[in-house]
C-alpha cells in the first residue's frame, strides 16, 4: 500500500489529525493506497511555510527562478516512465496517452513559464504635456492557492503551479483526491530540482474540507481553480466577500460542427479523438456533434464503424485505446445519462451504452464509447456535461440552424468547426459563444494563447502572459518631473 504524504515546507508530512483516505486503482476497482485527509490545520501549516518563503522567492532573480523551473521540467521528463505509469494507474487512462500527452505537457508547462517569465514586461504611459510618466510594476501577489481536477492530473496541476511560481508567488496547492499520485511524485522532483523549501506546498484531501480551507483562508489572496461548474460557483461565493482574485476554469459541453465541404478523413480521425480520448473525460471534448445533412448518413455509418474498432482494455496495455473511467461514482453518473437517453429523452442509442467486463480486471470501471442520436437540443443529454465517452449526433440543414444549436447551452468553453469555406469559418469564429475555437483541428495547443471559457465555463484566462498577469498585481507609479 503506497502512502502519499503532504509536502509542506520542503518536508513530507502525515496529516496533523492522522486521518487517511483510500486511493483507488480504477482499472481493477480496488484500493491501492492511502492519502492524507487534511484539515484546515494542515492548510495553516502550509500557509505559514509559504508566507515565510515568499520574501526571498519573490526577490530571486528571474534567471535563478527560470533555472529552477527548468530543472523541474527536466526532472519530469527524466521520470517520464514512472510518472506516466503512476498517472495511468491512478486515473485509468491509457498508459500511451499519459506517456505521449499528460506527462510531456506537465514538463512543457514548467519549461514554458521558465522562459515566459524572462520575457514578461509591464507597461509605461507618458502623460504628454504634463511632464509626467507612469510605469506599472507587476508584483507577485504573495501566497496563492491552486486547485485542480482529476481528468488531466499532473498536466493541469502544473499548468497553474508553474506560472504562479514563475511570477514570484509561493503556493499552497491541492490536487484532486481522486488522482493524487503524480502530484506527490512531483513534490519529490521539486525537492531534487533545488526548489527552496516552503515555496511549493502540496496538501492532499477532500474538496469540501481541504480545498474549502484553502479558499476560506483569509491570507491566501488568489485562487486558481479548474473543475466543475457547481464547485466553481461555491468557490466564487466563498471568495467574493474577501475580494480574492479568482481564475475559474469550469465545465464544457462543446459543439463539433461538421460541414459537407470539410476534409472528410482528417475530420473523421480527429472526431474519434475529440469524442472519446481519455474516455471522453476532457473538458474540451466535442460531446455534441452536429453534421450537415448531405453527409449525415455517411458520417453516422463511419463514426459507428470506427467507434466499434476502438480497443477497450487495461490501461497499462499498449494496444488499449479506451481505458477505465476514473471512479465508480463517475461511471454510474455517466451510465445514468445513457440509461435515460431512450426512455426519457427521446434519443436513440446508435452504438454502445453498456458496461464492459475486461478480462482479469473484472471490477474495473469500463464503459463502451456511446453514440446517441437526438434532435432535441433542449434535452438533458444535450444541455448537461456528462464528461464521459458519450456523444450526441444531430443533423442540420443551414448555417444559421447550426449556429443556433451550437450556442444553445449554458456552457461556452470550446468549439470545433470542420469546413473549407473561409467566410463560414470567420462567421462562426466570430459568433460562436466560446473562449476557444478550433477550425479543422482539435486540441492543438500553443501555450502562449489565452485559454478559458465564457458563460458557465468560467471566468478569466490561463496561458501565456494571461497567466502571469493573473498571478501578479499591477501597481501604477506616477512621477512628475
Ligand atoms: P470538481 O469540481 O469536483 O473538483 C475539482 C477540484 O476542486 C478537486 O481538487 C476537488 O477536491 C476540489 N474541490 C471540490 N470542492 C471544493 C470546494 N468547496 N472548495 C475548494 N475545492 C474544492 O471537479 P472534478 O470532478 O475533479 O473535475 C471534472 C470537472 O472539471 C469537469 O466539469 C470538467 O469540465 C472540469 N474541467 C475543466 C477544465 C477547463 O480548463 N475548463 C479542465 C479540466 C476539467
Amino acid at each position: 500500500m503506497e502512502k502519499i504524504l503532504n509536502y509542506i515546507n520542503g518536508e513530507f508530512k502525515a496529516p496533523i489529525q492522522n486521518n487517511w483516505l483510500e486511493n483507488y486503482n480504477p482499472s481493477i476497482g480496488e484500493v491501492y493506497g492511502q492519502i492524507p485527509n487534511s484539515t484546515s490545520e494542515d492548510i495553516q501549516l502550509a500557509y505559514e511555510a509559504a508566507k515565510l518563503a515568499f520574501p526571498s522567492w519573490s526577490q530571486t532573480t528571474l534567471q535563478q527562478r527560470s533555472e529552477i523551473l527548468s530543472n523541474i521540467a527536466t526532472g519530469i521528463i527524466d521520470n517520464l516512465d514512472e510518472l506516466a505509469k503512476a498517472e495511468s494507474i491512478d486515473n485509468g487512462k491509457p498508459l500511451t496517452l499519459a506517456k505521449s500527452v499528460d506527462i510531456p505537457r506537465a514538463s512543457s508547462n514548467f519549461q514554458f513559464f521558465a522562459q515566459a517569465i524572462t520575457q514578461f514586461s509591464s507597461e509605461a504611459h507618458e502623460s504628454i504635456g504634463l511632464n509626467a510618466i507612469n510605469f506599472t510594476l507587476r508584483q507577485p501577489i504573495g501566497v496563492v492557492g491552486c486547485i485542480s481536477p482529476w481528468n488531466l492530473p499532473l498536466y493541469l496541476f502544473t499548468w497553474k503551479i508553474a506560472p504562479a511560481l514563475a511570477a514570484g508567488n509561493t503556493v499552497v496547492a491541492k490536487p484532486s483526491e481522486i488522482t493524487p499520485m503524480t502530484a506527490y511524485l512531483l513534490s519529490k522532483i521539486c525537492q531534487k530540482a533545488g526548489l527552496p523549501k516552503g515555496i511549493l506546498n502540496i496538501v492532499h484531501g477532500l474538496g469540501h474540507s481541504t480545498g474549502q480551507a484553502i479558499v476560506e483562508h483569509p491570507r491566501i489572496k488568489a485562487i486558481s481553480f479548474t473543475g466543475g461548474t457547481s464547485t466553481g460557483a461555491k468557490i466564487a461565493s466563498t471568495a467574493a466577500p474577501m475580494f480574492k482574485k479568482l481564475s475559474l476554469e469550469l465545465g464544457g459541453k462543446n459543439p463539433n460542427l461538421i460541414f459537407a465541404d470539410c476534409d472528410y478523413e482528417k475530420m473523421l480521425d480527429t472526431t474519434i479523438r475529440s469524442s472519446f480520448a481519455n474516455q471522453g473525460q476532457i473538458c474540451l471534448c466535442g460531446s455534441r456533434i452536429f453534421v450537415e445533412k448531405p453527409i449525415y448518413d455517411k458520417f453516422k455509418k463511419d463514426l459507428i464503424q470506427r467507434t466499434k474498432k476502438l480497443k477497450i482494455g487495461p490501461p497499462l496495455e499498449t494496444s488499449t485505446q479506451i481505458g477505465a473511467l476514473v471512479s465508480k461514482a463517475h461511471l454510474e453518473k455517466v451510465k445514468s445519462y445513457i440509461d435515460m437517453a431512450e426512455e426519457e429523452e427521446g434519443g436513440k442509442i446508435l452504438y454502445g451504452g453498456d458496461y464492459v467486463t475486461v478480462k482479469s480486471h473484472e471490477k474495473g470501471y469500463y464503459l463502451q464509447p456511446t453514440i446517441i442520436e437526438t434532435n432535441d437540443t433542449t434535452c438533458r443529454l444535450m444541455q448537461e456535461e456528462i464528461f464521459g465517452p458519450v456523444v450526441t449526433l444531430t443533423a442540420f440543414d443551414t448555417d444559421d440552424e447550426a449556429m443556433a444549436m451550437a450556442n444553445d447551452v449554458p456552457y461556452g468553453l470550446s468549439c470545433t468547426i470542420w469546413t473549407n469555406n473561409l467566410n463560414r469559418s470567420m462567421h462562426f469564429a466570430k459568433n460562436i459563444e466560446s473562449g476557444i475555437v478550433w477550425i479543422n483541428t482539435w486540441m492543438m495547443r500553443d501555450l502562449r494563447t489565452p485559454f478559458g471559457g465564457i458563460k458557465n465555463s468560467g471566468v478569466g484566462r490561463e496561458g501565456g502572459f494571461e497567466a502571469l498577469r493573473f498571478f501578479t498585481e499591477p501597481k501604477n507609479v506616477c512621477i512628475q518631473y
